[in-house]
């Protein structure tokens, strides 16, 4: 089988295709139909068919993989490793689901997850499966604000959380910024539920808030049915950063989904049962979901979850991990790889990282020092992947285990099955030629596994992706490039989303947060090029009394407490690296926030052509500002 000819009966005959990837699941009712596109662009796959992810990561193994290891939780943090075999794993989901039921969680409502990276989130989530519940877990390192704004629009029955996450040795109390942001939020959750690590003080709201251990304890022998789901039910919710200051709730099936991760981790990431995955994301992010829960798990494989930094105890942990537990496939970003280049290379070479047959790094550039560098390290072959939250698998790399094409630097390489991929002219939407660069857009229907809709909110899903054009495609809002080999090379966003270290952040939340400091009038926030995080956001601020700035102690001073309000409001993961002070913002006559242009000067390029400006002085300032 040639990648080519299985890509192109993908595309041009998705219901054989899929039709085929099916099987590589339990379906408790066959479907009736593969795909209704009747009312595009909302695809609905599998029809009819009912499924539980729960049963296909779980309950599936426990028959022929009982004693295998399904999860193992790594801390560095705590100092602990837990393994979990599939049977241990089925009985601490059915106690969790059990939790639930008891406190009136039901198919279809939602449970937000606000958790660390310990084994207790898996299985909730995984519950949350069994149960029908929708789960929406939200990145730990998301302060009150931010919080608020996704218990207010996902409206959860029930909050799971846990009193603290740690990073670093730096503990990070949760339950505070979970109770301020409760506080924030219109919508009051019934219940929350708390696991005690131990780690930080854990003030309970009687009659809200119960103790994890304490209810598991009155659970210990329960049984809890799966939910049997038809395929097009909501699995769950992940909020995402898009241009304007709302998150958009990125929604996602049961079966199209299952089904999509088992056919990646065997075509893209040549995962077999047995085997082991070991993800260094986040359950808070879409990686989290699809390759350290979901996926491998649906594969019958073990997967690994870390607490913990890449070089905490030292820059050799991850390695020590991939020989303790003979890792198959690793899966990680470039900066995380960029900071383990720092490290001393006897890390890496005293430990035996033979198990590895692949590395697979995605969420950002990968540049050509890293890539080659840690390919030439660990002598095992990397591949780029391209895709996004919306996605929920990978859009673009090699399918390596169909076949094993050359990698071409700088390129996470070819369209993967179902994903008819288009470069296109930005204004007049006319598909480009070889080496023109153009909008990368996908023609629906978006294969299984991508996102249903925006919960709840059929019409911003539309609007946002679908309308960019006089064709309806789904716009990525990346910029791309197509060489004549038909290898494709992303050249950055085409909104004001910035990708820090992989994470997916937009300016307008972190120029929000910015504007509510009492002397901020205006602020402009940019992604500018950073050699480890691949982009560092800086915000450019006006303030309605300057004479504050009297010299730079009282520069540095207000500086510090611009970047406390996004910590407070957004969390560390949105703190602008700088916060730079001038008197003007360069904008257009129409009032356009000209944020290109200060990208372009900060980064040391011409800023363009700018006939509609508004007041040339205003870049000036930005050059000045930040000594270019
Ligand atoms: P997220 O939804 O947070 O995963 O962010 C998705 C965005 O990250 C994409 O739209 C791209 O801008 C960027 N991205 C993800 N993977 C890659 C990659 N392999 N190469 C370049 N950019 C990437």
């Amino acid at each position: 089988m040639t990648y080519a000819s299985l890509y192109q009966r993908s595309v041009n005959d998705p219901q054989t295709f899929w039709a085929e990837q099916a099987r590589r699941i339990d379906w408790h009712k066959p479907f009736t139909q593969v795909l209704d596109y009747s009312r595009p662009p909302f695809a609905r796959w599998f029809v009819g068919g009912t499924t539980n992810l729960c049963h296909n990561a779980v309950d599936r193994w426990v028959a022929a993989r009982a004693e295998q290891a399904a999860l193992i939780a790594i801390s560095t943090e705590t100092n602990s490793e837990r393994t979990y075999s599939y049977r241990e794993l089925q009985s601490e989901v059915i106690r969790a689901a059990a939790m639930m039921q008891a406190l009136g969680v039901g198919r279809g409502d939602r449970v937000l997850i606000y958790m660390p990276m310990i084994a207790e989130a898996a299985f909730v989530m995984l519950a949350c499966a069994r149960i029908g519940a929708i789960h929406s877990v939200v990145f730990g390192g998301f302060a009150a604000h931010s919080l608020a704004t996704r218990i207010d629009d996902v409206k959860p029955v029930l909050i799971v959380s846990a009193d603290a996450g740690s990073r670093g040795g730096k503990v990070v109390p949760y339950k505070g910024l979970l109770d301020d942001a409760i506080t924030l939020s219109p919508y009051k959750p019934a219940h929350v539920l708390m696991v005690n690590r131990g780690l930080a003080e854990m003030p309970m709201t009687t009659g809200r808030d119960v103790d994890y251990a304490e209810q598991k304890a009155l659970h210990m022998d329960a049984s809890v049915p799966v939910v049997w789901l038809e395929s097009n039910e909501i699995s769950y919710v992940l909020y995402t950063s898009g241009t304007t200051g709302k998150p958009k709730g990125v929604q996602r099936d049961v079966g199209g989904q299952a089904v999509a991760l088992a056919t990646s981790i065997d075509y893209i990431f040549c995962g077999k049962a047995g085997g082991t995955f070991f993800s260094t994301s986040d359950i808070g992010w879409v990686v989290g979901h699809s390759y350290i829960v979901y996926g491998p798990l649906i594969a019958g494989m073990t997967t690994i979850m870390y607490e913990g930094l890449p070089i905490s105890p030292d820059g050799g942990i991850w390695w020590s991990i991939v020989e303790k537990y003979k890792v198959t496939q690793m899966f990680s970003a470039p900066t995380a790889i960029r900071v383990l280049k720092k490290q001393p290379p006897e890390l890496l070479e005293k430990y035996d990282v033979s198990s590895l047959q692949a590395l697979f790094l995605a969420g950002e550039p990968l540049d050509e020092t890293t890539s080659t560098w840690i390919a030439g390290a660990l002598g095992v072959p990397v591949y780029d992947n391209y895709w996004q939250t919306e996605s929920g698998w990978p859009m673009m790399t090699i399918a390596k285990n169909i076949e094993d094409k050359p990698t071409r630097l700088g390129s996470p390489g070819i369209p993967m099955f179902g994903y008819k991929m288009q470069l296109v002219n930005e204004t007049t939407g006319e598909v480009c030629a070889a080496n023109e660069k153009g909008v990368l857009v996908v023609e629906g229907p978006l294969p299984p596994g991508c996102l249903q809709t925006l919960y709840g909110d059929d019409e911003r899903y539309v609007s946002t992706y679908w309308s960019n054009f006089e064709r309806q495609v789904y716009s990525t809002f990346d910029w791309g490039v197509r060489d004549d080999d038909g290898y494709y090379f992303i050249l950055g966003r085409t909104d004001d989303v910035i990708n820090v270290a992989g994470h997916r952040l937009g300016t307008r939340e972190i120029e929000e947060s910015i504007s509510s400091h009492p002397n901020v009038s205006e602020v402009a926030v940019v992604g500018i090029e950073d050699k480890l995080k691949g982009q560092a956001a800086v915000a450019f601020v006006v303030l309605k009394n300057a004479a504050v700035l009297t010299d730079d102690a009282a520069r540095a001073k207000l500086e510090k407490e611009i970047m406390g309000v996004v910590d407070k409001q957004i969390g560390a993961v949105g703190r602008p690296s700088r916060v730079y002070f001038v008197n003007l913002l360069p904008k257009t006559r129409s009032g356009k926030l000209l944020r290109r242009s200060i990208q372009a000067i900060c980064e040391g390029r011409d800023p363009g052509d700018l006939p509609t400006i508004e007041d040339a002085s205003s870049l000036q300032q930005i050059s000045a500002a930040v000594g270019r």
